[in-house]
């Protein structure tokens, strides 16, 4: 498989794009291979430059839960962008979004929309602030809630990929007034709250944790969380910009009966373009300008475009036995990939729920951020690039999720598994029983 022309882009890219890639974990780095630049996509495939044709598992980082360009979204957004594709005053298009985020996400009474999930968690955290009079903030280590100041800390994604603890840039008067704390770990996060409780302004947690891998929430750990800004009077914001619609109609909450006071969307509900929202509780929405003080704005937010795909993608999402068709070839790929590692005779510790998951190269449970931070990271390399040579594209880390679209069919998973059955063949010479973690 030759990869010139990608390979040409990115020499051309490094010139004058930093790291010739405009987010960091697209450049490869971290699994040995320069990018694969794009050309086109449908349904579950990826086409680039070079004309090869990949089976991708990325799907945009998670927006594209019905698969590449699919009719009905492209159809919107055409649509929209045939009338005008921007006007600085209200559309119905948006109080049309609004009212189909209230009705699918059990604990928003009112929803803001913004242009990226980085906004979400910054505005929620803001109002977070101007609503308790609070400064601080605790957050859980592997969890990545985009990359404003208060939030890069001990923050998964391209962080935990790049091997960077926070970020210069950051001022420290900013960054100490967060508090990460390990990821499914209660009692500490109770011991926390008893000393300084009374500061807390939020606790924003990701339901499922999908920027360390995929790691799944312990029995008992949200609804220790939601008990805790109860008792505190802080404000529990979950970040969905993953979960939202994906685990569920309405998200890791619906699933999970827990409610948050506020939730951040993102991926899903722009159906491919740039679109984040945040909302809540009506009592404390209604602190954001300019029904109450708390300042957010956004010159494209609400976009028609961004709308039209958002709206056009939760509309077939919200279909009868959407979520059930995807969860099937799920539970069936992830099935297939656990029997595959069992008989080539490699550790893989294989965290799903739903349609996102992650193959750790571990033979321990993965649950925290130290536990995935332990995981075989060069196996995790090799994986990667026999995988590409096959024809499929995984994401260039072990520490970001594999999405599963309605796109992908049986036998494009099958296929998957035969090629990841021989990929996991070269793993195994190279690294033998090693990618087992020793005890
Ligand atoms: N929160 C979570 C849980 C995310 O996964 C991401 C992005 N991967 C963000 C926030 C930031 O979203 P964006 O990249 O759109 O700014």
């Amino acid at each position: 498989m030759k990869r010139d022309l990608s390979k040409q882009l990115y020499e051309e890219a490094c010139q004058i794009i930093p790291g010739g890639v405009n987010s960091p974990v697209r450049s490869g780095r971290a699994v040995g291979v320069t990018p694969v630049f794009a050309t086109t996509a449908r349904g579950c495939r990826l086409i680039d430059e070079d004309g090869n044709q990949y089976i991708d598992y990325v799907g945009s980082w998670g927006p594209l839960i019905l698969g590449h360009a699919h009719p009905e979204v492209v159809a919107a957004v055409r649509h929209a962008a045939e009338n005008g594709t921007s006007y600085g005053v209200p559309t119905r298009l948006e109080v049309a979004m609004a009212q189909k985020v209230v009705d699918m996400v059990p604990s928003i009474d009112m929803v803001r929309m913004v242009n990226s999930g980085t906004e979400a968690t910054m505005s929620a955290i803001r109002l977070a602030r101007g609503y308790t009079g609070r400064k601080k903030l605790i957050k859980f280590d592997g969890c990545y809630h985009g990359h404003g100041d208060s939030l890069l800390v001990k923050s998964g994604s391209g962080l935990a990929t790049l091997g960077i603890p926070g970020s210069p840039g950051v001022p420290e008067e900013i960054a100490r007034h967060t508090l990460s704390l390990p990821y499914n770990d209660l009692e500490e996060a109770v011991s926390v709250m008893e000393r300084i409780g009374q500061d807390v302004a939020a606790i924003i947690v990701e339901p499922v944790a999908a920027n360390m891998g995929v790691v799944l929430p312990k029995a008992g750990f949200l609804e220790g969380l939601r008990k805790l800004s109860d008792q505190y009077g802080s404000v529990l914001i979950f970040d969905e910009v993953i979960t939202g619609f994906r685990l569920a109609r309405g998200g890791a909450q619906e699933l999970f009966g827990i409610l948050p006071d506020l939730t951040c969307l993102g991926k899903i509900i722009g159906g491919g373009l740039p679109v984040g929202a945040y909302g809540g509780k009506k009592a404390i929405m209604m602190h954001m300008a300019p029904a109450g003080d708390v300042y957010q704005a956004g010159t494209l937010s609400g976009n028609p475009l961004a709308m039209s795909a958002g709206l056009a993608t939760l509309n077939i999402l919200d279909r009868k036995g959407f979520h059930e068709e995807l969860e099937k070839k799920s539970e069936y790929f992830a099935r297939n990939l656990s029997e595959a590692a069992e008989s080539v005779g490699v550790a893989v510790a294989l965290n799903r729920i739903g349609s996102i998951g992650c193959g750790f190269f571990s033979s321990d449970p993965i649950d925290d951020f130290t536990s995935a931070l332990g995981s075989n990271t060069q196996a995790y390399a090799l994986f990667f690039q026999e995988m590409l040579k096959r024809g499929v594209y995984l994401a260039p880390s072990q520490f970001e999720a594999f999405f599963i679209s309605v796109a992908h069919e049986r036998d494009d998973l099958d296929r998957t598994v035969q090629a990841a059955t021989e990929a996991l063949q070269q793993v195994r010479e190279k690294f033998g029983v090693s990618s087992r973690k020793k005890r």
